[in-house]
Order: C-alpha cells, then structure tokens, then sequence
C-alpha cells in the first residue's frame, strides 16, 4: 500500500472529504452525479449488476428498474458514492487486492491458505456442483455463527432473486447457481433484522470486491448492512449473463429449452441439464458471448480474490466443489462445515490458476485502462473519459427514464 491511501484505512474517515481535499473536488459542478455513471457503465452495456451503486448510496436514490438496472429513484445529491464503489468506474479493483493484503501477481488466484475437493454430506435439491456453499451456510447458521445469509434463490436457470435467508429450508432452497445477476449488494440498504446481526454473503467475485470496499471506506452518511457480514464466500466466474437473452440465444440455435432445469460454465464450456440430471447440450461458452454482460470482459478476477472462501467446479471432479480457503474467519468457518462437509485436502490448483490467467488477460485485452495494482484506488471521471472516449466502451446518453429524478429535482 503506497502511504498516500494509508488514511483511508481508518474507517471513520469521511471518504468524499478526503477525495474532495485531494482531487479539487469541491467545486459542485465536478461532482460525479449518478447520470455519469449511468453514461459510463449502466448504459454503456458495462454494467455487472453487482448492487455496489445501489449499496453506497447514502440517500437511498438508486433501484433496479425494470430492465434490471440500477436507476435513479429520488433525487441525486452528487455525493459520487456511486461511482466510487463501482468497479466497473471509480473503483480499482486490483488495487484493493493490494490493500487488503493480496500481494499475488495480477494473473493468479490470489492468497490460498488451504484447498479442499469437498462434497456436502446431505446436499441441497439442485445443488450445482458438491453442494458445499449450502452446507456450509447451513452449518453456520445452526452453530449461531450467521443470523442470516445474502444468497441468490433460483427462479428456473435464467433468473435469480437475492433474499436474505432466515432459515434453514431458506438456505437450502437457494443451492444452485444462477447464470444472471441478481445485484445482491442491493440488500444491503436493508436495516439489520437484529442488533446482534450477522450475515454471509455468497457472491460473484465483482459483488465481493463491492461489499469489501464498502466495510473498508464506509460512510457515517450511509446505512448499510455491510458492517454485519462477516463471511463472504466468492464464486469462480468467467462471466454472467444476462438470463433473458441467454434463454433467447439458446432458443435462437434450435437447442433444447423446454425442460432445461440447470446449467453450468466450466472450462470454456457451457452444459445444460434436465431436471433428471441428463445432458441436454454442451456448447462453447463463447459462442453465447452476445448474453454475457459487457463489462464481464473487463474482470481480471476469476477467482473472488478478496472472499473469506471461494469455490467453483474448476479444479475437482465432477459432482464436487473445488474450495480454496483464504481468510482466518475462512479458517473458522471451514471447521464449523466439518460434520456437514466431506473433503479431502488438496485440489488442482494449476487449472484455478490457469482460469485466472485466462480471465487476468481477457481483461487486460478488454480493459482501456492498465491492470494495475500500484496505481491510485479511485478513478476520477475525468481520467475515465480520457480513457474511454472514442472507443467502443465510451460514455454514452443514458435513456431518459435512468436518471429523470436528476433532470427534474437537481
Ligand atoms: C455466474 C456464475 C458463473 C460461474 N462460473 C464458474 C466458472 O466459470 N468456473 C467454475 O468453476 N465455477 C463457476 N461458477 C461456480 C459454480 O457454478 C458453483 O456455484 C460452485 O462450484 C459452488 O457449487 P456448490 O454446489 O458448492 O454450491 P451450491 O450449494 O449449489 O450453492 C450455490 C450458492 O450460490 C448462490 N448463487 C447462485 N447463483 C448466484 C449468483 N448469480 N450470484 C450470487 N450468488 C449466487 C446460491 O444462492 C447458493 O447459495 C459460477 C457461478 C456463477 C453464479
Ligand atoms: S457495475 Fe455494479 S456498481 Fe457499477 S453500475 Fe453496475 S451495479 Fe452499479
Ligand atoms: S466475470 Fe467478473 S464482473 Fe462478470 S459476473 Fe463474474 S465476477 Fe462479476
């Protein structure tokens, strides 16, 4: 960490101000209002529906629209949270890696303490791989250790909705992966259920790198829940889609949609399966990249760098889950799961390794600015726009209906 950032490490420091000092912020009119992260990200088909924006905002004035975007409910007071928490905008992502300890190399899977090929001991209907994310959620909820957990509930394999689950049938129902974001950072603006509140969060890697930023710069100004989670558990990811125009592509090439029940994306393929477990299709990946979410080529994290623990299907046998173990709170959580989780030490960690380098150079490829981890935490718009502008990915004019409460109210 270079010693200029070394005061933002202190929680109550107050983020805008010390951006505002250092950047000549003050001037009103250099605000980063939520329309100009619409033009840069939302709407310039770089959004990956993480729900950091809608998280950060302290007044509450960002929603998911119907287009399952975030968007502008009540008015923008310009306090550029938004932008600063995303991403995909103001936020470096390799740069928090740093900041919070990771010194690997950019094209690595980042710190690993421990890694297991695991099983659940009694997995969840619908379970995607070993069913291990469930089980471990739901050892933890039974030994006391989470009141709740931040998950994403199936709704068929093209649609997901976050909720935070109470119980163990809540916890259960939600196993399987969902290839569509269900932005559940959002949930975080939810007041805590309980003054002894404490959640896990399973997330994408992006949702992760949102929720570490907001518990390492929070706000006074801002609610959150934030402060309450206490594991975070990361899942592998190359991309996501958006689960509409996955459905619609698959349906376009004349492949099975009527009884598909799951699918999965592992090592450059993507599978479909019946609801028996039978294999409908298989198909390169890239083949659906006109779903996947723009801005997923610009994400350098394949492996959720910054989570407590990371799991996917890379690196273990089919039916089991691969877990990499990266945090103490990781360590604690992992020996919670030890009666509900059968595993053996050890996975292989080369193909993990492979599937970041993989991602780390499709988003050095994609990316209009440098991977870099020593440069500056926060991205002004400015350095953004000289970046972006003239190429595909540059800021475009957001539709009316994103940020009307801004043309109306500021
Ligand atoms: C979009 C996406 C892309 C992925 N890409 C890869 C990949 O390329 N390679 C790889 O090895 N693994 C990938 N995975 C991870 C893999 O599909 C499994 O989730 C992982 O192996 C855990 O399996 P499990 O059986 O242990 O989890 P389960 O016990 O089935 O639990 C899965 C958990 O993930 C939550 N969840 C499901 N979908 C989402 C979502 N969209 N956002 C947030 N939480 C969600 C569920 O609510 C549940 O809590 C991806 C997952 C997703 C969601
Ligand atoms: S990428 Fe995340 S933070 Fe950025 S605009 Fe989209 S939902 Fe908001
Ligand atoms: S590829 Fe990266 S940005 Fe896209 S959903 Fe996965 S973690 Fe998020």
């Amino acid at each position: 960490m270079t010693a200029v950032y070394a005061d933002l490490q202190d929680p109550s420091a107050d983020i805008r101000a010390e951006i505002a000092e250092r950047s000549g912020l003050l001037d009103p009119l250099n605000k980063i209002w939520f329309h100009k992260t619409a033009a840069a990200v939302i709407d310039a088909d770089r959004c990956v529906r993480c729900g950091s924006c809608v998280a950060a905002c302290p007044s509450q004035s960002i929603a998911i629209a119907s287009d399952g975007l975030p968007t502008l409910v009540r008015m923008c007071t310009g306090c550029s949270a938004c932008w600063d928490y995303c991403p995909l905008a103001g936020l470096r992502p390799e740069r928090l890696w740093r900041i919070e300890g990771d010194e690997e190399p950019v094209d690595t899977a980042g710190r690993v303490l421990a890694t297991y090929t695991a099983r659940a001991a009694a997995p969840a209907a619908g379970a995607q791989d070993g069913g291990v994310v469930t089980a471990l959620l739901e050892a933890l909820f039974t030994a006391g250790q989470i009141t709740g957990a931040i998950v994403t509930k199936p709704q068929g394999p093209f649609a997901g909705e976050a909720i935070i689950a109470r119980t163990v049938e809540e916890i259960r129902g939600s196993a399987g992966s969902v290839y569509d974001q269900s932005l559940p950072l959002a949930l975080l603006n939810d007041p805590p259920a309980r003054p002894d509140e404490r959640l896990a969060l399973v997330g994408t890697p992006c949702q992760v790198t949102g929720l570490r930023a907001l518990q390492r710069y929070d706000w006074r100004y801002r609610r959150s829940l934030a402060s309450y989670v206490k594991y975070a558990i990361a899942l592998f990811c190359t991309r996501s889609f958006d689960g509409k125009k996955l459905f619609r592509e698959i349906a376009s090439r004349g492949l099975p949609v009527a009884g598909l029940q799951k699918i999965g994306v592992s090592e450059g393929k993507l599978e479909a399966h019946a609801g028996d477990g039978s294999l409908l299709f298989a198909a390169p990946v890239k083949e659906f990249d006109d779903a996947a979410l723009g801005g997923c080529s610009e994400c350098a994290d394949f492996s959720g760098r910054l989570a407590d623990i990371s799991v996917g299907s890379v690196g273990s046998a089919e039916g089991a889950t691969t877990v990499l173990v990266r945090s103490e709170a990781g360590i604690r959580a992992w020996e919670t799961a030890s009666n509900h989780i059968a595993s053996t030490p050890g996975c292989d960690l080369e193909r993990v390794q492979r599937s970041s380098a993989r991602n780390t150079r499709r988003a050095e490829a994609a990316l209009e600015r440098p991977l870099d981890p020593e440069a500056p935490l926060w991205i002004s718009y400015e350095e953004h726009l000289s970046e972006y502008s003239g190429t595909e990915r540059a800021p475009v004019t957001p539709p009316a209906h994103r940020s009307h409460h801004y043309t109306v109210a500021c």
